[in-house]
């Protein structure tokens, strides 16, 4: 009934590295969304330590502002060479 095209077999995998490293999450912390950025939230009095946040692209954007507030440090997830980047959230003048 329904066949296969004869390229179907020779689809790569994606290159992005968050469906290839398997130390990115399939899930955010936030929903059930692929994460795009891994947020570290800096240690505070109450926390010693920092603490990993893998986030999806709409609760990145909606907490951005308090991200940048709490000095976050933020990896983009969306191309390998990002990956090797790390961003800093830049602290409001
Ligand atoms: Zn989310």
């Amino acid at each position: 009934m329904f066949r296969r095209g004869p390229h179907a077999a020779e689809v790569s995998p994606p290159e992005d590295l968050r469906f290839t490293d398997p130390a990115v999450p399939e899930r955010s912390c936030c929903c059930p969304a692929r994460p795009v950025v891994k947020v570290v939230m800096p240690p505070t009095a109450d926390r010693p330590h920092p603490v990993d946040l893998w986030l999806c692209g709409h609760h990145y954007r909606a907490s951005f502002a308090a991200l940048v507030a709490a000095g976050a440090r933020v990896e983009d997830l969306d191309t390998a060479a990002a990956a090797v980047r790390a961003d800093h959230a830049a602290v409001p003048a």
